[in-house]
């Protein structure tokens, strides 16, 4: 099969910079994207036969660990009996039922919902986070009838055309200020504030409150490295949107049925997060984890709102392949499957890693933050954790590419940016993290030599 150096050769010959999503490239932290051919539990095998410890877990979907059991039979299962048919399913009911009831029921074994308002009444499948955040802002505006939409900078929703203004994740990591492609019309219709910034979210409201469509933020931000909601944020912002007749749409693409339970609202609406309780966002969307590592992600919200979209209202959406029978099949395994023992195993996890790397970086007197979201974390090489994307881009960045190459050349695969979380899986168990723990040491005094930019 040739060398990870070969094949990265080969694909940049046909694949536009040899990946086919950006981050993938190593782009930031310089080196050779590592060509993977399985992985099993929490570990991952590249084209050299090389095994590494996987913190990335296909950037969340594997909340369970790679190749699961109960889902790798679901989706074989599903497979024998056809891969598509372009037509309904009694799984997208059963995988609606389950989002349902997972978010909005407060009799749920993990306690997630105090409140008696549901927030995903209804939902609907599609395939990517991308068009779950544009249709929930498509619905938005169609619900409304207004324009603008509030995004916060370092966010990051996907890669639709209004929502790539200032984003996180490979926007961040490529260091671009947005896209090139997207008019200036639409660019206009984007208001991108300071995150954790209630004061600028008031002004934004006050001279364009008539014509604000919606908010969207994610549910606690992690494409930007982790960085939490101030206490009471999301529930000001409910409360702003609800006074001038907005929408909120969460995006809990990567924090849903991975932070928490129910997600990070459901954290909030339980009272583990402070300030959390008493409000509902009105759209909320899915991705990552609810499709167990297959194509899926899901809308979901207000009954009167989710009943805009087409055939029962005015506002257009659709997919060849949307409610996939493997990937609905996927996602019910993996929900299924996250009990309250899978989230107790991710937080032990969470806290080892943070913990140990926190610990390595002090040892070494690296300046840094450990940023943590429910069972999400990442680092950030200044001492004073930052709230909003101005000062995640202030700190130490070149710090981390020669601490991601130690990790690596220890066999352990870190995200290839220092604006990404690292994701954790339940399938962590004690030798895995050994394994982390051992190669910490030599990637923090990587990261303590490392030379700034000048
Ligand atoms: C990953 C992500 C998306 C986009 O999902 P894709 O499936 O990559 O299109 C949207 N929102 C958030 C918060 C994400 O992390």
């Amino acid at each position: 099969m040739g060398s990870n150096e070969q094949q990265f050769e080969q694909a940049r010959q046909l694949i536009p910079g040899g990946v086919n999503s950006p981050v993938r490239a190593f782009g930031s932290v310089g080196g050779t994207p590592r060509f993977f051919v399985s992985a099993n539990g929490p570990y991952i095998t590249d084209v050299e036969g090389r095994e590494y410890v996987d913190l990335v877990a296909s950037w969340g979907p594997a909340l369970l660990g790679h190749a699961h059991p109960d889902v790798v039979a679901a989706v074989q299962d599903a497979a024998a009996r056809g891969l598509s048919f372009g037509a309904s399913t009694p799984g997208e009911t059963e995988l609606a039922e389950l989002i349902h009831s997972r978010v909005s029921d407060s009799r749920q074994p993990f306690g997630g919902a105090q409140s008696a308002v549901h927030p995903v009444e209804k939902v609907r499948l599609v395939s990517t986070g991308t068009e779950a955040t544009m249709t929930a802002i498509r619905l938005a505006r169609g619900f409304t009838g207004r324009d603008l939409l509030v995004k916060f900078a370092g966010h990051y929703h996907g890669h639709s055309d209004s929502l790539l203004a200032e984003a996180g994740s490979g926007v961040a990591t490529l260091a671009l200020p947005g896209s090139a492609g997207i008019t200036a019309a639409t660019a206009a219709q984007t208001l991108v504030l300071p995150y954790n910034d209630v004061d600028a979210v008031r002004a934004a409201f006050a001279e364009h409150g008539d014509h604000i469509a919606a908010i969207i933020v994610e549910a606690a931000s992690a494409n930007m490295g982790v960085v939490p909601p101030a206490p009471g944020f999301n529930r000001e912002l409910s409360r702003i949107t609800r006074e001038h007749g907005a929408l909120l749409i969460l995006d809990e693409v990567l924090t849903g049925f991975r932070s928490g339970p129910a997600g990070w609202w459901g954290l909030e609406a339980s009272g583990q997060v402070p300030d959390g309780t008493g409000w509902v966002p009105d759209l909320m969307t899915f991705g990552k984890v609810v499709g167990g590592g297959m194509p899926l992600a899901a809308l979901g919200g207000r009954a009167d709102v989710m009943d805009y979209l087409a055939p029962v209202g005015p506002v257009y959406q659709a997919g060849t392949l949307s409610g996939n029978p493997l990937a609905v099949a996927a996602g019910i395994a993996t929900l299924r499957a996250a009990d309250a023992a899978v989230y107790e195993r991710l937080s032990t996890v969470a806290d080892q890693v943070a913990s140990a790397t926190s610990a390595a970086l002090a040892a070494e007197g690296v300046a840094h933050s450990v940023q943590r979201a429910g069972t999400l974390f990442s680092f950030a090489f200044s001492a004073n954790a930052p709230h909003n994307y101005a000062d995640v881009k202030a700190q130490e960045a070149f710090r981390y590419p020669p601490f991601f190459h130690a990790m690596l050349d220890a066999g352990v695969n870190l995200p290839p940016s220092v604006f990404e979380a690292w994701f954790v899986t339940s399938a962590h168990d004690d030798a895995a993290v050994t394994r982390i723990l051992d190669a910490l040491p030599a990637a923090a005094r990587a990261a303590a030599a490392a030379t700034g930019p000048e």
